[in-house]
């Protein structure tokens, strides 16, 4: 197969033999092992369930070890791997199961329960639930065993992962072999420039060995991509957590000497904030990258005065291009703490207008990206792929700015804007100032409907000090123009409510404040 192909990185990663690829709590799996397994369960898919080219396989559960068998083994064989939400009801993952057509179901217990009623045959690990056990359909797994055989190209579909479903219902990310391929490369084409000016490698490859933690789920792009993919390019183990825990994460960072993680924004945040975050021993650890969602630029200045030494990354990237499209890293990060960066090598940029052409250096309008990371269009629904994917150039939805060096910004979501008579207000802005006040801990813009003005600017705010509604207007009015100031404050105790990829949940938000 070609370079880039699956198969070709499955094959690859068996040279690296005896080493351990995954670890979960006790359990120690060898790349060998895994891809005999890979391999077993790929012949049974093909075999006993007459999976076929093409064919969509569903994968529900949190980040076990059978979780990458699986991705590994329905890839292998020629299918189409469909990752679903472990967080999503009983209702959500039908949703998932009848929209992408799955024919067979590989679940966990848990999961197994929610889609009991489902009807598609299912495997289930960890647990028992209608199906079939894991073990009994693995049997035995020989040293012998090989991949069945399939014809494929880089441009056949290898997997559907839902985006998150921040801006309406998740879509189903239809993404080639190809993508998949490229998404190790569009992150090392980003590193390069990384270490050439940290003299430090964010994500660790440039150590002895690879070790990342991993302390997102594998259904979402970073997971499965950044860190999964990542770590079978290199021959690096990767650490899986059940869930995100940052006290555990501190000691499997010492136990396993894990040399980068990667999350999103919060994980990094609250292992900071963790008070026993100096009582281990961080000293393996040459980097922590985060992505997916807002970075507060006080993120960055933590890290580096909190873990001297430590490169902060800030990756920017949807499920539409395969995880990572732009990154900023060492120097450049430390400069400009509010940019998403530089384009990856392979990645092209434009900043367009509603007619889809491009602004001005440095004015502000609509992200689009174009690049072999590029996904071919939504599953079964033409119609949102006309709208995003238009002459090749795929449109983010993503308000940005690009400066003369090529730094992009983003300057908000295109739906997350207040229109305060007319003056765009952009969320993320005002956030982004309310957080540099020391005693702000978390916050999140919304607007506020009002007769005269269509929208006014109103903040939820939660406090780890002092402050008053008043303090923070005067903070405010000395970082950005009046009309951008809130002119409601909702303070609360409770966390706000967010997504588990760290999104804050603005719709539910608004709801809560407004109603009262
Ligand atoms: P949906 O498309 O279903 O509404 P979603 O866009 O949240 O959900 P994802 O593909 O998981 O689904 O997230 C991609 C989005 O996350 C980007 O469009 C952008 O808004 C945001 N994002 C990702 N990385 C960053 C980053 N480093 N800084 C700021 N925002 C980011
Ligand atoms: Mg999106």
């Amino acid at each position: 197969h070609a370079p880039g192909h699956f198969r070709t990185l499955l094959e690859n990663s068996r040279f690296q033999g005896e080493k351990v690829f995954l670890v979960y709590e006790d359990e120690r799996i060898t790349y060998e092992e895994h891809y005999r397994r890979a391999a077993t369960l790929a012949r049974r898919l093909v075999d006993d369930y007459g999976v076929a080219k093409g064919d969509r396989v569903a994968i529900a559960m949190r980040n076990y070890p059978e979780w990458v068998v699986s991705f590994s083994a329905v890839l292998a064989a020629g299918a189409i791997a469909v990752p679903l939400n472990a967080w999503w009801t009983a209702q959500e993952l039908a949703y998932g199961v009848s929209d992408s057509g799955a024919k067979v179901l590989i679940a966990d217990g848990e999961r197994a329960e929610r889609l009991a009623d489902t009807g598609v045959p299912m495997i289930v690990t960890r647990g028992a639930g209608r199906g079939r056990p894991w073990d009994e359909v693995m049997g035995e797994v020989r040293a012998d065993v090989t991949l069945p055989e399939v014809e494929l190209s880089p441009e056949d579909p290898a997997t559907i992962f839902y985006t998150s479903g921040t801006t309406g219902l998740p879509k189903g990310a239809l993404g080639s072999h190809r993508n998949l391929g490229q998404a190790p490369m569009t992150v090392a084409y980003s590193l390069v420039r990384a270490v050439v000016l940290a003299g430090k490698d964010p994500s660790g490859v440039s150590g002895e060995r690879r070790v990342t933690l991993l302390t997102v789920p594998l259904f979402h792009v970073t997971g499965c991509f950044a860190a999964l993919m990542g770590t079978m390019f290199t021959g690096g183990g990767l650490v899986l957590m059940y869930k995100w825990d940052p006290e555990l994460a501190l000691r499997l960072i010492e136990r396993e000497q894990i040399t980068g993680m990667t999350g999103v924004p919060t994980n990094a945040w609250q292992l900071l904030s963790h008070p026993d975050v100096g009582k281990y021993d961080l000293s393996s650890l040459s980097g922590i990258s985060y992505g997916g969602a807002p970075a507060p630029p006080k993120l960055m200045e933590r890290i580096t005065a909190e873990l001297p030494g430590r490169a902060p990354s800030n990756g920017y990237g949807m499920t539409e291009t395969t995880a990572l499209a732009i990154n900023n890293s060492g120097a450049d990060y430390a400069r400009r703490p509010d940019s998403i960066g530089l384009p990856s090598a392979v990645v092209d940029v434009r900043v367009s207008d509603p007619t889809g052409a491009p602004v001005p250096v440095g004015e502000i309008g609509e992200l689009c990206l174009r690049g072999p990371n590029v996904i071919l269009g939504y599953w079964n629904k033409p119609a949102a792929t006309a709208e995003t994917f238009v002459d090749g150039w795929l449109h983010t939805g993503d308000l940005a700015r690009v400066d003369d060096e090529g730094f992009v910004y983003i300057v908000d979501r295109a739906k997350d804007m207040v229109i305060r008579g007319g003056e765009n207000v952009y969320c993320a802005e005002v956030e982004a100032a309310l957080f540099e006040h020391p005693s702000v801990d978390d916050v999140a813009v919304i607007g506020v409907p009002h007769d005269e003005l269509g929208e006014q600017v109103g903040a939820v705010v939660r406090l780890s000090g002092p402050a008053t509604a008043e303090e923070l207007t005067t903070f405010l009015k000395e970082r950005i123009a009046g009309f951008k100031v809130p002119s409601h404050y909702w303070f609360r105790e409770a966390e706000l409510p967010r997504n588990p990829g760290g999104k804050i949940l603005k719709t539910r938000l608004r709801q809560e404040v407004l109603a009262l």
